[in-house]
């Protein structure tokens, strides 16, 4: 859309600080450097990798998504110099790179190529419009995340387990270029954590549930999403080739925490439930599903993990018995 004429011409501002969702922002700033700049040919490159937990990401000027490796989008970005411009010449025209800074961390770049070297009015207006994109994007990442555990909190899960079970959002990629791959969603439980906070109190508590939240992280890949859903408990979206696989993982996990010296309280352990998305699934009947996973590895003595593809197996063979 064409930016409004108005008495201070600062409608960008305006445009970018308003949106509340990540693609409509990222739509926004093509259509604001688009419009203000008067230049067609850029590209604009933002790690989402450090604000999103996923794939590095090329914005193009017409929104598409390019999806690229980590050791591609790293190429791109060491060619942005921090808050200052960079420009090459060749014989046939000039590539500018203007750096999407925020605090001291270089976010991404915007590559603008022209046939003449830019105005030093044009560099400095898309730097203001980077910067404000930025600070946009880092309040929107900020608002998604749980403040003592710095996973993403209980309002981004239903959003994005909706993008993977519908196939929408920056997931699909990943998927095409892997079609064995499944998505996955466990639910963790901390076992008998009543007993941590009425012993050692609310502090030492809260300190565990980070601890946890922790090793949840580290066990996972960064493409993975790790959530901080209630009070003690987690949810992991994350994919595997197999239930197997999933198995495998979420053992490995649960024998991490069983194994961790915590401070103060030494011993800890968890409970999982797990199973497979599907496409045709809603978010509270996967949620739901997980949950009877979960009760039974409390119902058969916790430190376990059960996948509902085995429980509902499990029941069909003692019906039919
Ligand atoms: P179970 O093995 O059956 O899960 O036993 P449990 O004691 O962990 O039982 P449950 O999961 O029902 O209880 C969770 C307890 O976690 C209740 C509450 O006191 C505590 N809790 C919930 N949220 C927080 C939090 O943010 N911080 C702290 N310190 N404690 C919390
Ligand atoms: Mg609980
Ligand atoms: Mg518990």
């Amino acid at each position: 859309m064409a930016m409004q004429a108005n008495s201070c011409g600062h409608e960008w501002v305006v445009e970018l600080t308003c949106q509340e969702d990540e693609s409509h922002l990222d739509s926004a700033l093509i259509d604001v450097l688009g419009d203000l700049l008067s230049v067609d040919n850029f590209a604009i490159y933002i790690n989402k990798h450090v604000t999103l937990q996923a794939p590095p990401i090329l914005i193009n000027t017409h929104s598409n998504l390019t999806y690229l490796e980590p050791n591609q989008a790293q190429l791109i970005l060491n060619k942005a110099t921090p808050s200052k411009t960079r420009v090459i010449h060749t014989t046939d025209d000039v590539t500018t790179y203007i750096p999407v800074n925020h605090s001291d961390t270089i976010l991404g770049v915007l590559i603008i190529k022209t046939k003449q070297l830019i105005t030093d009015r044009i560099s400095a207006l898309a730097m203001y419009i980077l910067n404000v994109y930025a600070n946009q994007l880092w309040i929107l990442h900020k608002s998604r995340l749980d403040p003592l555990t710095g996973l993403l909190n209980r309002q981004t899960f239903d959003k994005k387990v909706m993008e993977i079970v519908t196939g929408n959002g920056f997931l699909l990629p990943r998927e095409q270029a892997d079609t064995k791959r499944c998505w996955y969603l466990a639910i963790v439980d901390i076992d008998l954590f009543k007993n941590v906070n009425d012993t050692f109190g609310h502090v030492v508590g809260d300190g565990v549930i980070a601890q946890v939240a922790k090793l949840i992280k580290n066990n996972f890949r960064i493409e993975d999403y790790a959530f901080r859903y209630g009070g003690e408990e987690f949810a992991i979206v994350f994919q595997s080739q197999t239930n197997t696989d999933a198995l495998n993982a979420l053992t490995r996990l649960r024998q991490r925490v069983a194994s961790h010296d915590f401070e103060h309280i030494q011993q800890l352990t968890i409970s999982i439930g797990f199973l497979e998305l599907q496409s045709a699934d809603t978010v509270s009947g996967i949620v739901n599903q997980a949950d009877m996973a979960l009760y039974h590895s409390k119902k058969t003595g916790r430190n376990k993990v059960t996948s509902c593809h085995e429980l509902t197996l499990s029941k069909e063979v003692r019906i039919s018995q």
